[in-house]
């Protein structure tokens, strides 16, 4: 099911609620037939930019531009967008193919055909043996893949999808995360991916936009996102990294960056805190200033020359690992 490659732009786009502004003239090119996550914590706009994208919600000024036109005024099954819904929202008395035809028969497809395209869809997900059954006899990550069929039922030439994760234990969404990237590039459409885990941003996506406070904070592929965080807030909601202030101004460091010496060596610090990850050990220090900082240490490193909390040690830092901040 290939569909033309289309762009879409967020041109100025306001959002506001009476007096909140929920979303505050933020402008942005999201690159064709790529995975974006929009990140950021709880309340910063994020819901509110996808569901004015997908039309559930009105702009308060700005425009959405997809494939070269202004998408913000048309209603939402007229944009070439399609939602999948936080919680899945399936008809409980409706079998599995039923579900996923129901937009069909909204538009007065016929039965014949809307099952055929609806079984289509279903052996996408991997769900043609559960195509009879109802919602209620399937586990949460079937019910999960149900409702994405039901929103590529309608060919979308974007998929928005928010906090689509949340619902599943850990170790579902882990893999459900893996069946959405692989779903994204095998349709090659763009999904827009809305979540407060900066762990679900870097595994999945392409761009990564951080947004805060109603704007975007910083917007660029995951890995310039993660290792050149351009304000103290993307450096600390990233995670990974510590916010140093030394006399020359504020910089992001790398936790795994930072050495753990005996005293003499590097910067003076006391052991604050150990925390034992699996692969590596966090080690906590203060240094003047009451900063604390982390050290990730590689686990066999640190079980070979082990510290404890109240330790006197030398942290130690490459200078060109430092990295300044803006604000
Ligand atoms: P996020 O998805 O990032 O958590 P939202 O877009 O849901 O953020 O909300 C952004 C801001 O707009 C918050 O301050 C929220 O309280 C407010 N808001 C969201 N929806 C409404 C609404 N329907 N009416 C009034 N305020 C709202
Ligand atoms: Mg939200």
């Amino acid at each position: 099911m290939s569909q033309p490659v289309q762009d879409l732009e967020l041109v100025s786009v306001t959002k506001r609620y009476g007096k909140t502004v929920a979303v505050d003239a933020i402008n942005h090119h999201f690159r064709p037939s790529s995975y974006t996550c929009l990140l950021g914590p709880s309340g910063c706009g994020k819901s509110s930019t996808l569901r004015m994208i997908a039309g559930h919600e009105s702009v308060s000024e700005g425009a959405i531009n997809l494939a070269g036109r202004d998408i913000s005024h048309l209603p939402p099954a007229k944009r070439g967008t399609a939602m999948m819904f936080q919680s899945y929202a399936l008809f409980p008395h409706l079998s599995v193919i039923d579900n996923v035809a129901f937009s069909l028969k909204m538009k007065g497809v016929d039965t014949r055909e809307r099952r055929a395209k609806a079984a289509e869809m279903l052996e996408l997900v991997d769900l043609t043996a559960m195509a009879e059954r109802l919602p209620d006899q399937l586990s949460g990550g079937q019910q999960q893949r149900v409702a994405l069929a039901r929103a590529l039922i309608t060919r979308p030439q974007v998929l928005l999808l928010d906090e689509p994760l949340s619902a599943l234990d850990p170790f579902l969404r882990i893999r459900m995360r893996g069946e959405l990237r692989k779903l994204q590039r095998e349709l090659g459409i763009s999904f827009v991916h809305v979540t407060h885990g900066q762990d679900e941003a870097l595994a999945l996506a392409d761009e990564v936009v951080v947004m805060n406070n109603a704007v975007i904070e910083q917007a660029g592929p995951a890995r310039d996102v993660f290792n050149a965080p351009r304000t103290r807030f993307v450096a600390q909601f990233m995670g990974g990294h510590n916010v140093v202030a030394l006399p020359e101004g504020h910089f992001a460091i790398r936790t795994d960056a930072v050495g753990v010496g005996a005293p003499g060596n590097g910067v003076e610090a006391n052991v604050t805190g150990i925390e034992y990850q699996g692969t590596h050990v966090s080690v906590l220090a203060r240094i003047a200033g009451d900063q604390e900082l982390t050290a990730l240490v590689p686990e066999n490193e640190f079980y070979s020359n082990p510290h404890t909390p109240g330790d006197r040690v030398g942290l130690i830092w490459d200078a060109k690992n430092l990295h300044k901040l803006t604000a």
